[in-house]
């Protein structure tokens, strides 16, 4: 492992050109490290700008070593945001069960930051040291004898000796490496839909409000500025709908929880209006294997853990360092590299991933009545194992 006071030798052979796809959290962190290891690193994004919004993000564990080992600690911890108390509510606004601010995690270091303060954090770190582009992707990647010939979606040409592939749940990189289609993805029977809304009066500040009806749930974030507005809910397969339609979605969202009482009439009219909004199925990325020749996989392009393990920022950090440390310990060997990560991370990606599968699902979305009952049965008892 890189110890914090480390800076990792120059393992890259004459600088050999590395591509990294993808700017998010796993792209910029994969980025920073193969520059701090030598190589010559190309990050291409396909979106014209760092894409912005989202919940905020959890740092806790191995992350903070990682990101003390990054020199970047201190900045999120500058921007930490206060704790928050998780509460349970039934219909009449009742609390069924919380979590307190300052109690079950007390003991450990953890803190929560907004997701466009870490994507800061992160892109300022490559700044200057990496080439980073926008609107622009992989079109083709072809691996021969000596290395990988890409080309972009605008035509250019290149080779590099290894490509990392962050590029998300949807991953690009999954798709031209491995093959198309959804054969790695995990549904998990539901569907989130999240809107952040510049309001306040919905909840107090630094709190988290859930609340379950069998099969679907709300959920309200406060800030001190803004407000999350979330809704899930279960499906026993998946949906057909059209990605490009937001109407659609918003319709759908609109429908389902029309019904509600709770504070679920005022959260849909509060999120009405734009487009600007995240809806997708709730879903794992399972690969029997995170690389293949000299593609790797970093965060949800290789292991998805689902917004319901509220981890997905932590794992794509923690696996950009254990990636870095396999690439320092193995410089000349891109295979045994690729497999000492992966044997190294994937224990805890699992045992993230199952957890999630299982109670962060039961929890945060009971399946029906009898499973609301039990689970609020625990959170009543204070007892909620997750
Ligand atoms: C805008 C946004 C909002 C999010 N909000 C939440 C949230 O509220 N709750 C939650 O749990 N998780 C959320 N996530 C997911 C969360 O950020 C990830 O689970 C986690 O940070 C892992 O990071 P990642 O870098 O592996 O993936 P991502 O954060 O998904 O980053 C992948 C990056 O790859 C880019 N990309 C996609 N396709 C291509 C391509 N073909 N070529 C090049 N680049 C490509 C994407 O634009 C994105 O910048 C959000 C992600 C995004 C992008």
């Amino acid at each position: 492992m890189l110890s914090s006071t480390h800076v990792p030798e120059v393992v890259g052979n004459d600088r050999d050109a590395a591509l990294v796809s993808g700017a998010g959290f796993a792209g910029l962190a994969t980025a920073f490290w193969l520059n701090r290891l030598g190589y010559d690193v190309t990050v291409v994004e396909a979106a014209p700008a760092l894409r912005r919004g989202g919940t905020p993000v959890d740092i806790e564990g191995e992350t903070i070593d990682i990101l003390a080992r990054m020199g970047l600690v201190d900045r999120v911890r500058a921007k930490a945001l206060p704790s928050r108390r998780f509460a349970f509510k039934d219909a009449e606004d009742v609390t069924l069960g919380s979590i307190g601010a300052s109690g079950d995690h007390a003991s450990q270091e953890r803190y929560e930051i907004h997701r466009d303060d870490l994507l800061d954090i992160l892109s300022d770190a490559v700044t200057g040291l990496v080439e980073l582009t926008f609107a622009r992707s992989i079109a083709t990647l072809e691996e021969h004898a000596g290395g990988l010939s890409v080309t972009f979606s605008d035509g250019e040409q290149r080779d590099f000796a290894v490509v990392v592939g962050c590029d998300g749940n949807r991953s690009n990189t999954r798709r031209l490496a491995f093959g198309g289609g959804d054969r790695f993805t995990h549904f998990m029977g539901g569907y989130f839909f999240l809107k952040v809304v510049p309001r306040t009066d919905l909840l107090d500040p630094n709190t988290t409000e859930v609340f379950r009806t069998p099969g679907r749930m709300a959920m309200l974030n406060g800030y001190d500025d803004r407000t999350d507005i979330g809704f899930g809910f279960r499906t026993d397969s998946e949906i057909a709908y059209d990605h490009r339609d937001r109407g659609q979605q918003r319709r759908m969202i609109h429908d389902l929880f029309d019904d509600l009482n709770w504070k679920v009439p005022a959260m849909l009219a509060a999120s009405a209006g734009d487009d600007d909004f995240y809806f997708d199925r709730i879903n794992q990325i399972r690969m029997p294997c995170w690389s293949r020749g000299r593609v790797v996989l970093v965060g949800d392009a290789g292991y998805c853990v689902s917004p319901l393990a509220g981890l997905g920022g932590s794992m794509a950090i923690i696996g950009a360092g254990h990636l870095a440390a396999a690439l320092e310990r193995h410089p000349d060997d891109l295979p045994l590299a690729f497999r000492h990560y992966e044997e190294g991370f994937r224990p805890f990606v699992e045992e993230i991933q199952e957890r999630a599968a299982t109670e962060g699902m039961s929890t945060m979305c009971p399946v029906d009545e009898a499973e609301l009952s039990e689970r609020n049965r625990e959170i009543a008892a204070g007892d909620m194992g997750w």
